[in-house]
């Protein structure tokens, strides 16, 4: 292995990745993989903690192919980075069993994300499993020894979980891990075509990596624009106005955007031919992920193939870690 700085992110593999998603951290991934030695994790077993149903779980494997397709599509190279599938690498869990010690309850029920996703999905009681998510993101982390870990925003409080985790080992059994950073990515956040929220799947205001033409031009035509405009002659608003917010985005033509702004501002231009460009815009960014998708969808054995190559190269990295871990405790 080289010795660049080491990268661990990756997704839970809970459906398709949308433009928010390339926004916020795909595009980063496609530059991060020249410059650093990459891992891109598929978590499955942390969707466990929250979708354990039988319907959720016989639907893994397909949605863990899908992701891979998803990757690819954008330009992530497997020939550059491990992407892996972390059912795939047992040792994490061994792992994760040591790190449970050296977290107290408390110091886990104190992160903000648990008190977020037990509101968002009106959990009950949570289980030891959600309770757990920050040491197996902690194992997934150290477990490469990873130096750099590029999270959104609300995956900031787990990295410093496993901030401490690694430090309380240090200290406790001899110096074995890397302190690790997170990595917030300046992409920001992309809102939603509902122009409400961040676009998000749970809440379905999204424009899929895989969605084809017609399924873009129809969402772009229903997307949220100036409630406060009635008439293509009233003047709008282009602050917050998502179409202008996704034109600048995927609109390679800086000047035909400026134009629709001023035209839109000044009340010469209907909702109708903004939203046609953006149609065209949108295709024309989604084309060649569409292009590079096309050349593995449907090529399921050359799929399970990246999947468990990489796996393997994760599951390799990890061993030597969990065997220097075992020495430094004494255990082996
Ligand atoms: P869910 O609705 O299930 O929460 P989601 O569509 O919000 O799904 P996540 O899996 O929660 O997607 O997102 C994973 C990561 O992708 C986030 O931590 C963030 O970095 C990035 N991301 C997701 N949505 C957006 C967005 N709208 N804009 C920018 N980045 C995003
Ligand atoms: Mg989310």
């Amino acid at each position: 292995m080289s010795n660049k700085p080491r990268i661990l992110t990756g997704d839970r593999p809970t459906g398709p990745l949308h433009l928010g998603h390339y926004i916020g951290t795909l595009k980063n991934r496609v530059k991060l993989q020249d410059e650093f030695d990459c891992f891109f994790i598929m978590a499955d077993l942390h969707t466990l903690t929250t979708d354990f149903s039988k319907d959720k779980t016989s639907t893994l494997k397909d949605r863990v192919r899908g992701l891979v397709l998803d990757y690819l599509s954008v330009g992530i190279d497997p020939a550059k980075a491990v992407i892996y599938q972390q059912s795939k690498v047992p040792q994490v869990t061994y792992l994760e069993s040591i790190f449970t010690n050296l977290i107290t309850v408390p110091r886990a029920q104190r992160v903000p994300t648990l008190k977020e996703v037990i509101r968002d999905l009106n959990i009950k009681q949570p289980s030891l499993g959600l309770l757990n998510y920050p040491a197996l993101m902690a194992a997934d982390i150290l477990m490469v020894k990873a130096n750099l870990v590029p999270v959104g925003k609300d995956q900031e409080s787990h990295v410093e979980v496993t901030r401490e985790i690694a430090s309380t080992f240090n200290k406790t059994y001899g110096e074995v891990f890397p302190i690790p950073k997170a990595l917030i990515g300046d992409g920001g956040t992309l809102i939603g075509t509902d122009g409400q929220a961040k676009m998000s799947k749970s809440i379905g205001n999204c424009i899929y990596l895989s969605d084809d033409t017609e399924t873009v031009n129809k969402k772009v035509k229903g997307m949220y624009t100036d409630p406060t405009r009635l008439k293509p002659t009233d003047p709008g608003h282009i602050e917050g106005n998502p179409v202008f917010i996704y034109h600048d985005a995927f609109n390679d033509n800086k000047a035909e955007v400026d134009d629709l702004k001023a035209r839109y501002i000044k009340g010469q231009v209907g909702d109708v031919e903004v939203k046609e460009k953006l149609s065209l815009a949108i295709n024309k960014f989604l084309d060649p992920i569409r292009a590079k998708r096309a050349e593995f969808e449907g090529k399921l054995d050359l799929i399970d193939q990246i999947i468990d190559s990489g796996s393997k190269k994760a599951s390799l990295e990890s061993q030597k870690t969990l065997d220097e871990v075992l020495s430094a405790m004494g255990i082996r």
